[in-house]
C-alpha cells in the first residue's frame, strides 16, 4: 500500500475502498504508518469528509485495531448509551446500575473529561479506591456477577482510537464528523451491544452548537451503529445549561447519589429515564421505580463495592473532598433567570481545577459548582444563583468574574 498516494486520493475528493482503509488503519496499529503520514490523512478527511460508506469502513477497521468482548451464549442483552458531552452530565453514574436492575447486562467503557466537558471516569475516581482500570476477564467476572462494570479503555481496547484521537487533538482535526463517528461508534461495537442509545447534546455547552449539526451527528452515528447489527436510537437534547445543579466531579457524585436515592433534580431524572426506557426490557414507570424503591442505588453500592470503592464515604462525602473555599454568587438583581451559558460555566470549571487544561494535568475533584439556578426560576437580589467551590480565594474571584447569567 503506497500512503501518499491514498493521501492524495483523499486530498483530492476521491473515495477510499473499505480494503484500503482497512489496511491503513492496521498498518497505523502496527506501528507502520507514522503520525505525519495519519495526521494529513486526517485533515484530507477534515476537509473532504467521508461517505457513509468510508465512515462504517474505517469504524470497522478501528473496531477490529483491538480485541472486542466477546459474551456468553444466553447471557442477557447487551445494552449501554453514550453521551457526546456535557456540563453537568452525570447521567452515566445512575443510569449504569438502574439497566442493571432491568435483568440487562451494561458493560460501560467510558472517558476522562474532554475540553470543558466532564468525563465519567474522573467522576467515578472521586470515590475512594474505586478502580476504573479494569482487563476484559475482571469486566466479564464482573457483569456475571452483578449486570455491570464502569472502566476505561484498556490498551487492547480500539487501540487505533486511542492513538488517532490523541493525534487529532493535536492537529486541530477533532472536529470532523466521521473522525468523531468512527471513534465513538469503534468504542461501543467493541463493547458488542445488542442495544446503544445516543445523547447527542446541542448548544453552547456541548460539542455542536447547533441542533442540525447535532441531528447530522446522531443520524451518522446511528448509521454505523445499525449497520454493525446494533439496535441504535438517539435523542437530541439541548446544553445551553448544565444538566441538574452540580458541576465539578465529586459534586456531581454527590447529586447522582442524590438521584439514586430518589430525589434527583428534575432535568437529570427527566433525561436518565429517556435514555435508558430507550434500551430498557421494561417501560419508563418500572425504571422510575426503581430510582424511587432503592434498586437503583443498592445496585450502585454493589458496583462501588465490586470495583475497590469505600461505599462508607457517601456517608460523610464533603469530609472526603473538602474544598478549601465555599462561596455564594449573589444575584445583582431581583427577576427571572432568563439565560445563562453552559458553555462558560464548563470552561470556569476546568480553570477551577475539575478539568485539565493539558494531557496529565491533576484534577481536583472538590472544586467546581453547587446549587445551580437554573432559567425560568425566579430569584430574589442577593441569593446565590449558585456556590462556588474553589481551591483559593484567588481561583474563587476568577470563577466569580466570569460568571453569566441574564435575570431580568
Ligand atoms: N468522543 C470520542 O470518543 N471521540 C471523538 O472523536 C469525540 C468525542
Amino acid at each position: 500500500m503506497h500512503i501518499p498516494s491514498l493521501i492524495e486520493k483523499k486530498r483530492d475528493g476521491g473515495h477510499l475502498e473499505g480494503g484500503e482503509i482497512a489496511e491503513l488503519i492496521a498498518a497505523y496499529s502496527s506501528g507502520e504508518v507514522p503520525d505525519y503520514q495519519m495526521s494529513a490523512l486526517a485533515m484530507a478527511v477534515f476537509f473532504c469528509g467521508m461517505s457513509d460508506a468510508e465512515t462504517a469502513a474505517l469504524t470497522a477497521s478501528m473496531r477490529d485495531s483491538g480485541r472486542v468482548f466477546r459474551w456468553p451464549e444466553g447471557s442477557p442483552p447487551k445494552v449501554d448509551k453514550h453521551s457526546t458531552g456535557g456540563i453537568g452530565d452525570k447521567v452515566s453514574l445512575v443510569l449504569a446500575p438502574l439497566l442493571a436492575c432491568d435483568n440487562l447486562w451494561v458493560p460501560m467503557v467510558s472517558g476522562r473529561g474532554l475540553g470543558i466537558t466532564g468525563g465519567t471516569l474522573d467522576k467515578l475516581e472521586s470515590i475512594p479506591g474505586f478502580n476504573v482500570h479494569l482487563d476484559e476477564s475482571a469486566c466479564l467476572r464482573q457483569i456475571e456477577r452483578i449486570g455491570v462494570f464502569m472502566a476505561g479503555q484498556t490498551a487492547d481496547f480500539c487501540p487505533a482510537d486511542k492513538r488517532l484521537y490523541a493525534l487529532r487533538d493535536v492537529t486541530a482535526t477533532v472536529p470532523s464528523r466521521p473522525l468523531i463517528i468512527a471513534s465513538i461508534m469503534s468504542k461501543k461495537l467493541a463493547e458488542s451491544l445488542d442495544r446503544l442509545v445516543l445523547d447527542v447534546k446541542f448548544g453552547s455547552g456541548a460539542f455542536m452548537k447547533t441542533r442540525e449539526d447535532a441531528e447530522l451527528l446522531a443520524a451518522g452515528l446511528a448509521s454505523a451503529g445499525r449497520s454493525n447489527g446494533v439496535r441504535t436510537s438517539f435523542l437530541l437534547s439541548p446544553m445551553d445549561e448544565p444538566l441538574g445543579r452540580a458541576v465539578g466531579n465529586a459534586l456531581e457524585v454527590r447529586e447522582a447519589v442524590e438521584t439514586l436515592q430518589g430525589n434527583g433534580p428534575d432535568d437529570l431524572v427527566a433525561i436518565t429515564l429517556d435514555l435508558a426506557a430507550a434500551v430498557s426490557n421494561s417501560p419508563r414507570a418500572v425504571l422510575a421505580k426503581h430510582l424511587q424503591d432503592g434498586s437503583a442505588w443498592r445496585k450502585f453500592l454493589e458496583l462501588v463495592e465490586a470495583q475497590g470503592g469505600d461505599a462508607r464515604a457517601f456517608e460523610n462525602w464533603d469530609h472526603f473532598h473538602p474544598s478549601a473555599l465555599v462561596r455564594p454568587f449573589p444575584s445583582p438583581d431581583e427577576g427571572t433567570i432568563v439565560k445563562m451559558d453552559a458553555g462558560w460555566l464548563g470552561g470556569a470549571a476546568v480553570r477551577l481545577g475539575a478539568g485539565r487544561q493539558k494531557i496529565g494535568d491533576d484534577i481536583n475533584s472538590a472544586v467546581g459548582f453547587s446549587g445551580i439556578r437554573k432559567t425560568g426560576e425566579r430569584i430574589a437580589k442577593g441569593e446565590p444563583l449558585l456556590w462556588i467551590h474553589a481551591a483559593s480565594a484567588a481561583d474563587a474571584d476568577a470563577a466569580a468574574r466570569s460568571v453569566r447569567f441574564e435575570v431580568r
